[in-house]
């Protein structure tokens, strides 16, 4: 928790759930990633957290946008990113926001298939694509696997595809998975792509660009190798596999850009135990998978939580709604102070991504948590 928004726990009476978040660390993380990788062009993985104050703050430093939908392309042009540097990512897009985003000048599209490539082809001709390609996530803690990317095979055809359908095959993606915690699935995932390029040249299709993707992990309860240490594996690998040739390369981080500049304050609305047996106590918070903790699913992200001082027991920790699904922890041990009360506060650290834009609306009635940018 930065000193801002200390100070601003502090000093403020907070209706909760809201997640406080300190702007110039997000400047701190954008400038840590250009150190990392000074080679690559940073798109922001907007997903993460679209609100207005941060997409101003990136767009004015210079940073590019990942966007995933119009509406997202919109809030990015409305924060004064110009379309230009916007790369509409996502592979599964509509027709007409295709349409709307070649409209306004967006010139970088997604696909995996030869339907995606198709509706590129109809609504945003001319424009330049690029091939998401399957990688292994191994070292994700949330990984993005199965549902996205292609083949390098596959991936070959389409590209070989894209010129007779009047689109500019521009280059390749990958996404080693979220929270990525170690460096081996970036390294497999160039040399991989890498037998494409140059498989695609000899061909007579020169591609030009590579997307990196994000992953970049913040530190929750566990250490995590630092953005350099991820910033020189991925130049060693680029460097290994493309020589002096190397293709603009792009990075997408989306967690590592504002994960750990937000803290979101909860209260507790119960402390029980369920059975008489129980040698836990249940700890019910006004936040829960539906306000916008969606990553506890399968206890993937696990935030650092704390609350109050004094001696400690484990704890399970769930959230306020009316659905049996809605409980955060109750395998990854858990602890928090013995004589916790209802009312009091806990804090649920480094919270900045994706928690606000996975929060549901009015679920059993509970509004979406407040934001509070600094
Ligand atoms: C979600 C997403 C990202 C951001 O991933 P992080 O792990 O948060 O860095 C980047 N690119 C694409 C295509 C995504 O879907």
């Amino acid at each position: 928790m930065t000193p801002k928004v200390a100070a601003f726990l502090d000093s403020s009476a907070l209706a909760t759930p809201c997640l406080v978040l300190d702007l110039d660390r997000v400047a701190e993380n954008y400038a840590a990633l250009r150190h990392a990788l000074p080679a690559a062009k940073i798109y922001y993985a907007v997903k993460a957290n679209p609100a207005a104050p941060i997409l101003r703050l990136l767009a004015g430093m210079g940073s590019c946008f990942d966007a995933a939908s119009i509406q997202e392309i919109n809030e990015c042009v409305a924060a004064g990113a110009p379309p230009a540097t916007i790369s509409f990512g996502n592979t599964v897009k509509k027709p007409g926001a295709i349409a709307a985003a070649h409209a306004l000048g967006v010139p970088l599209y997604a696909f995996d298939s030869l339907e995606e490539l198709r509706k590129i082809a109809s609504h945003a001709p001319g424009s330049k694509v690029y091939c998401r390609i399957a990688v292994n996530n191994v070292g994700a803690d949330w990984p993005l696997s199965k549902k996205f990317g292609t083949t390098l095979d596959c991936a070959r055809d389409l590209m070989l595809m894209a010129p007779q359908l009047g689109l500019v095959p521009h280059g390749l993606s990958f996404h080693v998975g979220s929270q990525q915690t170690g460096t081996v699935a970036y390294e497999m995932a160039i040399a991989e792509v890498a037998m494409l390029f140059t498989n695609l040249k000899a061909a007579g299709v020169d591609l030009k660009m590579l997307n990196l993707g994000g992953g970049f992990p913040v530190r929750y309860r566990d250490d995590v190798p630092g953005t350099d240490t991820f910033g020189d594996a991925i130049m060693t690998a680029m460097t290994k596999h493309f020589g002096n040739d190397l293709p603009d390369m792009l990075i997408e981080p989306g967690r590592a850009m504002v994960g750990n500049a937000g803290v979101v304050a909860a209260e507790v609305v119960l402390v029980c135990r369920r059975m008489p047996e129980d040698d836990r106590r249940w700890v019910y918070l006004d936040i829960g998978r539906f306000g916008g903790l969606a990553e506890t699913e399968g206890e993937a992200i696990r935030y650092r939580i704390t609350a109050g001082t004094g001696a400690t027991g484990p704890v399970v920790l769930a959230g306020p709604s009316c659905d049996g699904v809605d409980i955060m922890y109750e395998k990854t041990p858990y602890r928090l102070p013995l004589d916790l009360q209802a009312g009091e506060r806990v804090l649920i650290h480094d919270a900045g991504a994706y928690v606000t834009s996975y929060a549901s609306q009015n679920f059993n009635g509970f509004t979406p948590l407040a934001e509070h940018y600094l």
